[in-house]
C-alpha cells in the first residue's frame, strides 16, 4: 500500500495483519486523550501517527474523549481538543465518542465478569490492597473477600451501584492472580465507588470504572483494529487482552510507542496544568507552552507540526527529541512562503545630515527572495530613520563590521551611508541619535564604482514608521531535560521579553489578524490574533532566522 507518512514498526504490524488477513482489509485507529488539560505536541505525534494511518490505509480514525475519571475533567477541555485535532488538520467525521457513552455497556461487562467467576467485590482499604499486592520480587496475597460466590459479589456490586456503600469503602476486582509475574495482573481494580458529578452523565453514577477495564471495553465497542499507545501501557497490555478474552470480546490488537518527549521544556499535563494554575504562563495558549493552542497562537502552522510529527519517527525506545528540530520544522516552511519586511525592534535614531529635509522617496524592496512571483513593493527613505540600536558600537570590538563612527555600510533597498557623529546624552552617555552621509550614487543598495562594504542593515523611515508591540520568546526551561520534581526551579526567567515601541515599515500597519512575516535579519513573526481582539498590535515572534553572526558577535562582545 502506499504511504505518504514514513514507515514505522507499527505500519509493518498493520502490513502484517493485512496480509495474514487478521481483521479482514479494514484499519480502524482512535486518538483517546483524557479531557483533563489541552493538548500538547506530545499528543499531535499520536494523532498524526492515529489519523495519518487510517488515511494512508483508506481506514477510520476516532476522536473518543476517554473521560472515566468524573473529577478531573470539564467541557472546557473537551472544547479545545475538538479544536486542536481540527485545527491540526484531521477529520474523525461523525465519530466523536466518549468514553461515558459507554458507562451502561461497561457495567453489563463488570456483571458478566463477576457471573462468570471472574471477579469479585473487596472490602479491603486502599492500603490493605497495596500491601496485599506484594512486590517485583515477592508475590502479592489472595484477599479475605476472593472467595465470595458470584451471588454474592452481584448482590454487593449492584448495590455498590445503588450508592448503599460509602466512597472508597468496596471496589469491584478482576479475580486473575495475586502470584502474577506482572503486577498488573494480581487482581487489578475494575470499578471504585466516588460520589462525583460527571461532566456528561452527571450524578447517574456513583461507580466509575477503572482506566484499564473502560479502555478496552471502549476500543473493542468501536471496532478498532489497532489501539496505538505509548510505552507505559506495554506492562498493562496483558490486562487489556485478559480483560477481552475473559469477556469473549471482540479484540483490538494494542501495539505501543514510544513518547514524544522534547528538550526545554515539559510535555506533562499534570506539571502544565501547574504552570497555568500558579500564573507561571498567561495560560494554556501562552506562547512560550508546547500546547497546541500555545503553538498555535507563537505563529506555528499545522502543516509545521505535521511535518515535525513524520519527521522524527516511531520507535520502542524513550529518547529526547531537541526542540531545534521543531523550531527548524516552521523555519523551513516559512522561509518558502514569507513575504520579507523590515522591522526595528529597539530603535536608534539616524539622520541622514546630507539628505533634503523635508523629502522622501520611494525604494523598491523585494517581498521574498526564494518566490520570485511575490514581487516587490515600495518602501519610504528620508532624511531621518531608526535601525537597530544592536547595530550600532561607538567603539566596535573585532569582527564588529557593522556601523560605528567613520564606517561605511549598506542600508538595505536604499543607500551606503557613513557615521559622521555621534550624539549622547549628557548625563547618561547614553547613544542618543547617529548622524551619517548617504552616497545618492548608491540608490538601490549597489554601489557603482564596486565600492564594498561588510554590512547590510534593516532600516525603517522614522516619519512613515507604524509603532507595534513586539515579543520574543526564549525557551520555556533552561535545562534541556528539566527536573522531575523540581521542574519550576528550571523555568527560563528570560522565556519572555515584551518590546513596546517597535518601528515597522508603513506596509506592516494593513498587517491583518494571523498574517506571518520575515523581519528582515530578526526571524519569523506572527500577528496574533488574541491580542488583535483586544485591539492590540502585538508580533510574536515564532522563531529567530539561523544567524550565525548574531552568535559571532555575541562571542566577540
Ligand atoms: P495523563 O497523564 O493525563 O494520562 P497523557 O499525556 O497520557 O496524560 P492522554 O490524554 O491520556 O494524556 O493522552 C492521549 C493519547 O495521547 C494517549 O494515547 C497517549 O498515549 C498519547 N500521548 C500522550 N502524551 C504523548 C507524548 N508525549 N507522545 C506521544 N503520545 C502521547
Ligand atoms: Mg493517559
Amino acid at each position: 500500500m502506499e504511504t505518504t507518512a514514513p514507515k514505522n514498526f507499527i505500519r509493518e504490524i498493520i502490513d502484517a495483519h493485512l496480509g495474514g488477513g487478521r481483521f479482514g482489509a479494514k484499519v480502524h485507529t482512535r486518538f483517546p486523550p483524557e479531557p483533563n488539560g489541552y493538548l500538547h505536541i506530545g499528543h499531535a505525534k499520536s494523532i498524526c501517527l492515529n489519523f495519518g494511518i487510517a488515511r494512508d490505509y483508506n481506514g477510520l480514525c476516532n476522536l473518543r474523549m476517554d473521560d472515566t475519571n468524573p473529577e478531573k475533567e470539564e467541557s472546557e477541555y473537551v472544547d479545545s481538543i475538538v479544536e486542536d485535532v481540527k485545527w491540526l488538520g484531521f477529520d474523525w467525521q461523525e465519530r466523536l465518542f466518549y468514553a461515558s457513552d459507554y458507562f451502561d455497556r461497561i457495567y453489563e461487562y463488570a456483571l458478566a465478569l463477576i457471573r462468570s467467576g471472574k471477579a469479585y467485590v473487596d472490602d479491603l482499604t486502599a492500603d490493605e490492597i497495596r500491601q496485599y499486592r506484594g512486590t517485583l520480587t515477592a508475590p502479592g496475597k489472595d484477599s479475605p473477600f476472593r472467595g465470595r460466590t458470584p451471588d454474592e459479589n452481584l448482590d454487593i456490586f449492584t448495590r455498590m451501584r445503588a450508592g448503599e456503600f460509602a466512597d472508597g469503602s468496596r471496589v469491584l476486582r478482576a479475580k486473575i492472580d495475586m502470584a502474577s509475574a506482572h503486577i498488573v495482573m494480581r487482581d487489578p481494580v475494575l470499578y471504585r465507588i466516588k460520589r462525583e458529578r460527571h461532566h456528561r452523565t452527571l450524578d447517574k453514577w456513583c461507580i466509575y470504572p477503572m482506566y484499564d477495564f473502560a479502555h478496552c471495553i471502549s476500543d473493542s465497542v468501536e471496532g478498532i483494529t489497532h489501539s496505538i499507545c505509548t510505552l507505559e501501557f506495554e506492562n498493562n497490555r496483558p490486562l487489556y487482552d485478559w480483560i477481552l478474552s475473559s469477556l469473549g470480546a471482540y479484540h483490538p490488537q494494542q501495539i505501543e510507542f514510544a513518547r514524544l518527549n522534547l528538550s526545554n521544556t515539559v510535555l506533562s499535563k499534570r506539571k502544565l496544568l501547574q504552570l497555568v494554575k500558579e500564573k507561571y504562563v498567561e495560560g494554556w495558549d501562552d506562547p512560550r507552552m508546547p500546547t497546541l493552542s500555545g503553538l498555535r497562537r507563537r505563529g506555528y502552522t499545522p502543516l509545521s507540526i505535521r511535518n515535525f510529527c513524520d519527521s522524527i519517527g516511531v520507535a520502542k525506545t524513550d529518547s529526547i527529541v531537541d526542540i531545534a528540530v521543531l523550531e527548524n520544522s516552521i523555519r523551513g516552511e516559512l522561509n518558502s512562503t514569507c513575504p520579507r519586511r523590515m522591522a526595528v525592534l529597539k530603535p536608534l535614531k539616524v539622520v541622514i545630515t546630507n539628505y533634503p529635509e523635508g523629502k522622501t522617496e520611494e525604494l523598491e524592496a523585494v517581498n521574498n527572495p526564494e518566490d520570485p512571483s511575490a514581487g516587490s513593493r515600495p518602501v519610504p527613505f528620508g532624511r531621518e530613520l531608526y535601525i537597530e540600536r544592536d547595530d550600532f558600537r561607538e567603539t566596535p570590538p573585532p569582527k564588529f563590521y557593522r556601523l560605528s563612527p567613520g564606517r561605511e555600510v549598506r542600508l538595505r533597498y536604499a543607500y551606503f551611508v557613513t557615521c559622521v557623529k555621534v550624539i549622547k546624552d549628557p548625563e547618561t552617555g547614553e547613544v542618543t541619535e547617529v548622524h551619517c552621509t548617504y552616497d545618492p550614487a548608491t540608490r538601490g543598495g549597489d554601489s557603482p564604482d564596486g565600492r564594498k562594504v561588510k554590512a547590510t542593515m534593516h532600516w525603517v523611515s522614522a516619519t512613515e514608521a507604524v509603532e507595534a508591540e513586539v515579543r520574543l520568546y526564549g525557551h520555556l526551561f533552561t535545562k534541556r531535560n528539566p527536573d522531575d520534581d523540581d521542574f519550576k526551579a528550571d523555568l527560563n526567567p528570560g522565556s519572555l521579553e515584551v518590546l513596546f515601541g517597535c518601528k515597522l515599515e508603513p506596509s506592516l500597519g494593513r498587517a491583518l489578524s494571523g498574517e506571518r512575516y520575515q523581519f528582515e535579519r530578526l526571524g519569523y513573526f506572527y500577528l496574533d490574533p488574541a491580542a488583535f481582539r483586544d485591539g492590540k498590535k502585538v508580533f510574536n515572534r515564532i522563531v529567530s532566522l539561523k544567524d550565525t553572526w548574531a552568535k559571532i558577535e555575541k562571542r566577540s562582545a
